[in-house]
C-alpha cells in the first residue's frame, strides 16, 4: 500500500496486544486508512462456544471457527503455569486406535491464524475476567490433529505466537505421533521448541497395530531421528506412553522401553488409557501402572504417571489427555 513501515508495528500492536476486534477499533489509524483496509481485509477471530470446567481445575474449551467447524482446547492451571493445549487440525487422519479424535477422520488443517486465534480467544476471555495473574505461560500442541501433518500452518502459527504475542519458543511443546521427515525439518527451523513423541509401544508389531504411522516410520527410524535432532542437551524429549491393559503394559514392555530409550535424553509420561464410550481398550489396574513405572525408575529412566485430570469433562483424546502437565507425579528415586 506504500505505507510507512511503522504502520505494520502499529497494526500488530493493536491486533495482538490491544485485542482490536475490528479495523475500526484501531483508532491510531485515520478514518480513510481504516476504510481502505476494510475494503479488502477484516480482523477475524475464534469464538469460545463452550466452556466446561472440571473439579480438578482444568477447563475444556470448544472453539468455533468461521466456517462453522469447531476444535477443542484445554486450559490447565497449576501452581506455576497456565498451559493451553491447542489443536492443529479439525479431526485427524493418523488413525491411532486409542484416540477419540481419530474416529472423526480428517476434515481440514487449521490456518496459522486459527492456531494463534485459540490463544487469543483464551487471553481475551481471561482479561475479561480481570485475571491479570492468569497469563497463559505454556502452549502445547496436543489437541486435535497431528501438528506435523499441518506443517506450514503450525510453523506460521508458532511464528505468530512467538513473534507477535510474546510467547517464548521454549514454552511451546509440539507433540507428534512420529512423522519423521517433518520432524527433522521442524528442528532445522525451530530447534527451541520442546518435543513430545507419542510412542505407546515397544515392538513394531504392537505399535503398528495401534498407530498406522508406524508402518511408514517404524520405532527404530523414529528414535534414530530423535537422537539426531539438534536439541540442547539440557532439554529432554518427552515420550508419551498410553498404557493399555493387556496390550503394552507388561514388565517386558517396560524393559524394552528402557533399552529403546538408551542414549536419548528422554523422560517418559505414562498415561493409563482414559476410557470413552465405545473405546476398545481398558486402562491397566493401578498396581500394574506403578510396577511399570518402578521398572523404569529403577533403571534411572525418569517416568511420570499422569493423573486423570479432565476425565470428568471428557477431555480424553489420545493426545488431549497428555496435556495435563500439571498432573505429573514422580516416584522418588
Ligand atoms: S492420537 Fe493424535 S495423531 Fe493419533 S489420531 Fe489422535 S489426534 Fe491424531
Amino acid at each position: 500500500m506504500g505505507l510507512p513501515q511503522f504502520r505494520v508495528s502499529q497494526l500488530i500492536h493493536w491486533m495482538y496486544e490491544k485485542n482490536a476486534a475490528c479495523i475500526d477499533d484501531i483508532t491510531e489509524f485515520s478514518k480513510p486508512l481504516r476504510e481502505t483496509l476494510k475494503g479488502f481485509s477484516y480482523i477475524g477471530g475464534l469464538k469460545i462456544l463452550k466452556k466446561t470446567a472440571s473439579p480438578d481445575g482444568t477447563l475444556k474449551l470448544l472453539f468455533g471457527l468461521e466456517d462453522g467447524l469447531s476444535v477443542e482446547g484445554v486450559l490447565i492451571p497449576d501452581e506455576y503455569r497456565l498451559t493451553l493445549c491447542v489443536s492443529s487440525q479439525v479431526g485427524c487422519a493418523m488413525g491411532c486406535r486409542f484416540c477419540l479424535t481419530a474416529t472423526m477422520g480428517f476434515i481440514r488443517n487449521l490456518r496459522a491464524d486459527e492456531i494463534a486465534g485459540q490463544v487469543m480467544a483464551v487471553r481475551q476471555e481471561l482479561q475479561a475476567q480481570g485475571g491479570v495473574s492468569s497469563e497463559i505461560t505454556n502452549i502445547v500442541f496436543m489437541g486435535m490433529g497431528e501438528p506435523l501433518r499441518n506443517y506450514d500452518g503450525v510453523v506460521r502459527g508458532i511464528n505468530i505466537l512467538t513473534g507477535f504475542m510474546g510467547i517464548s519458543k521454549r514454552r511451546i511443546t509440539l507433540s507428534t505421533a512420529g512423522v519423521v521427515p517433518e520432524l527433522q525439518k521442524l528442528y532445522k527451523e525451530i530447534p527451541e521448541v520442546n518435543l513430545a513423541v507419542s510412542l505407546n509401544a515397544t515392538t513394531d508389531e504392537t505399535r503398528s497395530s495401534l498407530m498406522p504411522v508406524n508402518n511408514k516410520y517404524d520405532i527404530g527410524s523414529l528414535l534414530r531421528a530423535c537422537g539426531r535432532l539438534p536439541i540442547s542437551s539440557r532439554r529432554r524429549i518427552t515420550f508419551g506412553y498410553v498404557l493399555l491393559k493387556g496390550i503394552n503394559d507388561t514388565p517386558a514392555d517396560a524393559r524394552r522401553l528402557i533399552a529403546l530409550l538408551k542414549g536419548l535424553n528422554a523422560k517418559v509420561n505414562l498415561i493409563p488409557f482414559n476410557e470413552y464410550d465405545g473405546a476398545k481398550f481398558e486402562p491397566p489396574d493401578e498396581k500394574t501402572v506403578l510396577e511399570f513405572q518402578q521398572i523404569l525408575v529403577d533403571r534411572h529412566v525418569t517416568a511420570f504417571i499422569r493423573k486423570s485430570m479432565g476425565r470428568e469433562i471428557g477431555a480424553a483424546c489420545g493426545q488431549l489427555r497428555t496435556c495435563y502437565e500439571a498432573a505429573q507425579t514422580e516416584l522418588p528415586s
